[in-house]
């Protein structure tokens, strides 16, 4: 049996793009892993690929918190100017 508090462990799980540091969600806020988000990884980026937070690829390099909370400050302060 899940409960709510469960769910919310998902978020920002390892080893997929969510954890990534070459993902770029549509809503840095909101993501989870079935959100969208472009994969700006370097040699991916030509691709302009749409990728979810639950895909992967050997390509994958962890996010640090850090690089989370500065996406979603960012995020954060660009809905305050609308
Ligand atoms: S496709 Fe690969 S490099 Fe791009 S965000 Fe996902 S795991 Fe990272």
């Amino acid at each position: 049996m899940s409960s709510e508090s469960d769910f919310n462990k998902i978020t920002w799980q390892s080893e997929n793009c969510l954890s990534c540091k070459w993902f770029f969600p549509a809503d840095p806020i909101n993501a989870d892993i079935i959100s969208n988000g472009k994969c700006l990884q370097p040699d991916l980026k030509k691709y302009s690929l749409i990728v979810t937070g639950r895909d992967w690829c050997n390509k994958f390099e962890r996010i640090t918190q850090r690089q989370i909370d500065r996406m979603q400050e960012k995020a954060m302060e660009a809905e305050k100017k609308q």
